[in-house]
């Protein structure tokens, strides 16, 4: 690109994500509207942390202007309000990209839920307040509360300043900008202020939002009150996870967390420490308390920031597994060194040193958390359960811890969570194993027939409604000695526990006549299923699918067909129940009706099918029996 072409202004449309966002934005009825100006603070002092790191290597790009600083400035003539950083800046193809799309992850998620309340009326304020709240839109937010924004900036190291316009109606603007009036180094946001924000041009309102909102961002900031007035310092910059446990209140936490953790609720769980000896460290993390946007993203990443002698290294560095990815916040270390590489520093003994006692330090607040105080333990695991399971199957030394505070629902929970220890003090005699069932849907789940034969027993059953459980329980755990068995899996063997219901006695030696209908439905479904067996595991209903006892249960099945990994050799065995009246009565018929007994083998296993949430085999064959055994009855009826 010739100089002369890099001098024009460009005008350009936002990429689609950033027009929904906006359009958003722009109309929001979002109430909290101040959230803006920590968004913007918070982007002034990433970039002033950027400028640190990068002149770690590079010390020219401070020159004579060392201190990191944020000036945030008032104009209530022209109804303006300037956030100025003297940070990394922005060059002008880092203008065009970081302002035009969207990189933050969960976007999509976020548009999906708002798109989804927005289709369902009635209840949109409500859930556009929340999800925005939730989500924390970034730069984007200053449309709620401006007409037209200017973002002027000159990147660290370089003579040209550029500027950034738009109204946020579709499109945006890049230009050269006036060297004398840009910043001399960083940027400066100008928002032209609409009539019904007119507030954030008087310092009282400001100073109390900057204090409230970013008091404890770790870049000093002043308020400018008018053009021309001297700037006064409102808030210090010193690091609030260097100070003293009991000089920090609970509201200094909070708003630490939200301007770290880019979130808008209250911690579920504040863990502050200083590690001293071998390493010299101090971390400060937050458990949220809701699931985060990006929670389930494909890539899994953490944000734990990590900072060295209080200067911001990366937030890439891993210090927490992927199943702590929920947890923001900070490690602080006084023993790395300044100026690793960051690829080095991925290999650096230090940082492994920290990340394990990271980590224990987290899974040991959790369990004592879950030990304390269950309720504020139970939230937790309400939110972040399913992520946590991950490191059951992950996390191969960590396994008893986690196991030691995971929690369930339960056939005897209730809407309480059970832990594993209540589960094995509530074993019946003879019961050698913890029996699972693995699903979607806890609710569907207690109403499987495959429990049956367990409740006639009083043998308690966890409800595993989340993915990641049927991986987890295939691991080979246990706990307490017992081994997780799936209720879908193999024989029943209950045959030890003592009944507490008569319904599930042992069918003892079948008839002569179930035996031969057993073997009519396998010679009639053929290669649908691998065996028809007669059940110890039902009670009430006729049918239901196990697998075998090698290889997937059969949660994991569904989820392995689904994904089309699933081997096709392996096929369900249907259990029939033989004391079922529906089941005599077809045994009974002996040798007549065979075409009658044909449907009812077909119908018997798609009944099984749909009890598992699944399909059936074939939805017109289905109906067609269907019709045609309705219509023998209807017809015998009329008799
Ligand atoms: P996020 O901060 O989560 O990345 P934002 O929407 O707040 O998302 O900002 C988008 C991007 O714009 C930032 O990642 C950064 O690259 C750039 N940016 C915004 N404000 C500044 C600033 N004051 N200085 C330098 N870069 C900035
Ligand atoms: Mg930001």
């Amino acid at each position: 690109m010739t100089v002369a072409e890099d001098n024009r202004t460009e005008s350009r449309p936002f990429e689609a994500d950033v027009a929904k966002l906006l359009q958003l934005m722009v109309h929001s009825v979002y109430s909290e509207k101040a959230v803006f100006l920590r968004e913007l603070i918070a982007n002034a002092a990433d970039a002033c942390e950027r400028l640190r790191y990068e002149a770690i290597g590079e010390p020219a790009l401070l020159g004579e202007d060392t201190k990191p600083r944020i000036t945030v400035s008032l104009d209530a003539g022209n109804c303006q309000l300037a956030v100025e950083d003297n940070g990394i800046g922005m060059s002008r193809d880092e203008l065009a990209e970081a302002l035009g799309t969207i990189a933050r992850s969960g976007t999509k998620a976020f548009l999906d839920r708002i798109a989804a309340a927005q289709a369902a009326q009635g209840a949109q304020e409500v859930e556009e307040n929340v999800l925005i709240g939730r989500f924390g839109v970034g730069f984007y937010s200053a449309f709620m509360v401006a007409e037209r924004v200017e973002v002027i900036s000159r990147r660290a190291g370089a003579e040209a300043a550029w500027q950034w316009s738009s109204d946020g109606k579709g499109s945006f603007a890049v230009s050269p900008a006036d060297p004398v009036k840009a910043p001399r180094r960083g940027t400066r946001v100008v928002l032209h202020l609409t009539d019904d924000a007119k507030s954030y041009t008087e310092r009282f309102t400001v100073e109390r939002l900057v204090k409230a909102q970013s008091g404890h961002v770790p870049v000093p900031i002043a308020i400018v009150e008018k053009p021309g007035a001297e700037a006064a310092e409102i808030t210090d910059g010193a690091a609030l996870w260097a100070k003293p446990k009991a000089t920090i209140s609970a509201a200094d936490y909070t708003d630490f967390y939200r301007s770290v953790g880019g979130q808008f609720d209250e911690p579920a769980l504040t863990i502050h420490f200083h590690a001293e000896g071998r390493q010299d460290y101090t971390t400060l993390f937050f458990v949220p308390g809701t699931r985060p946007f990006d929670l389930f993203d494909p890539d899994r990443k953490g944000r734990i920031k990590l900072y060295v002698k209080r200067i911001f290294i990366t937030d890439d560095a891993e210090i927490l597994p992927r199943y702590l990815r929920f947890v923001r916040g900070l490690v602080d270390s006084a023993d790395l060194p300044l100026n690793i590489s960051r690829e080095k520093l991925q290999e650096s003994p230090l940082l492994a040193a920290i990340r394990k006692s990271a980590t224990g330090r987290v899974l040991g607040e959790l369990e004592r958390l879950a030990d304390k105080e269950p309720e504020k333990f139970g939230k937790i695991w309400e939110n972040f359960g399913a992520v946590l399971k991950e490191g059951l199957y992950e996390d191969f030394e960590r396994r008893d811890a986690l196991l030691k505070f995971a929690r369930f629902r339960t056939t005897a929970s209730g809407d309480a969570w059970r832990s594993l220890k209540e589960y094995v003090g509530a074993l019946k005699a003879n019961q050698t194993a913890i029996y699972y069932l693995a699903g979607d849907d806890t609710d569907r789940l207690a109403a499987s027939p495959h429990l049956e034969g367990f409740r006639a027993r009083g043998v308690e059953v966890l409800l595993l409604p989340d993915p990641v459980d049927s991986f987890w329980v295939m691991a080979g755990l246990s706990f307490d000695g017992k081994p997780f068995k799936s209720v879908t899996q193999g024989a029943a063997d209950l045959a030890a526990i003592a009944l507490v219901d008569a319904k599930g006695a042992p069918a003892g030696e079948l008839p002569p006549a179930t035996k031969i209908f057993l073997a009519f439905m396998k010679n009639t479904l053929g290669d649908a299923v691998a065996e028809v067996r007669a059940s110890e595991r039902l009670t009430d209903s006729a049918v239901c699918l196990v697998a075998s006892d090698k290889g997937p249960d059969r949660a994991l099945e569904r989820i392995l067909a689904s994904a089309g990994r699933l081997n096709t050799a392996s096929k369900p065995i249907l259990e029939v129940n033989p004391r079922h009246p529906l089941v005599v009565a077809l045994a009974d018929l002996g040798e007549n009706a065979r075409s009658l007994k044909e449907d009812a083998a077909h119908l018997l296993l798609d009944e099984a099918l749909l009890l598992e949430g699944d399909r059936v085999a074939d939805p017109r064959a289905f109906s067609e029996r269907l019709a045609r055994v309705l219509g023998k009855c209807l017809h015998k009826g009329a008799d």
